[in-house]
């Protein structure tokens, strides 16, 4: 167990996006003719979260927690797994100072979405909507995410020792 009161983690992910929708994305059913692709529910920015806590812990990741041959987390709901690490992570003594997600997406515009993503993450790991920035990127049409064959996610965090509060 560390005695240092701050660490930071970075999370990445990225996935396939298939047509048919709703694109699942932080937590919420985005209306949209595209969906990712992934042995779990595919939500790319739940798990570059669920990543950075993990780093942020040195607990691993997320494909040590939740492997994709098992078939316990076919189809499985990233917002189960992010609280089941983060109730983890919680219990090792640690709390959530603020998280900074950006996703990459060519479409759709997440403008529109980004308050409920928001909230949604807010009340899974219990902390306020203004811990959590979520920004939108798009792929300049270039390359596999501007070409709306993938999307990607990136997310740092800071992590504060519980005990540290006073
Ligand atoms: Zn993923």
């Amino acid at each position: 167990m560390t005695s240092h009161v701050f660490r930071v983690g970075n999370g990445h992910d990225s996935h396939r996006l298939a047509d048919g929708g709703p694109l699942v994305l932080g937590g919420i059913s985005v209306p949209h003719n595209r969906h990712s692709v992934g042995h779990s529910d595919a939500d790319v920015l739940l798990h570059a979260i669920t990543d950075a806590i993990l780093g942020a812990a040195a607990e691993g990741d997320i494909g040590e927690w939740f492997p994709d041959t098992a078939e316990v987390n076919r189809g499985r709901c990233s917002s189960e797994m992010l609280l089941e690490v983060w109730t983890t992570i919680q219990q090792h003594g640690y709390s959530i100072v603020n998280l900074d997600c950006t996703v990459f997406a060519q479409r759709p515009k997440l403008g529109s979405h980004k308050l409920k993503i928001r909230q949604h993450i807010a009340e899974l790991l219990k902390i306020e909507i203004t811990q959590i920035g979520l920004k939108a990127k798009t792929g300049e049409h270039v390359g596999p995410i501007g070409h709306e064959e993938a999307i990607a996610a990136h997310c740092a965090v800071l992590l504060q020792r519980t005990d540290s509060l006073v």
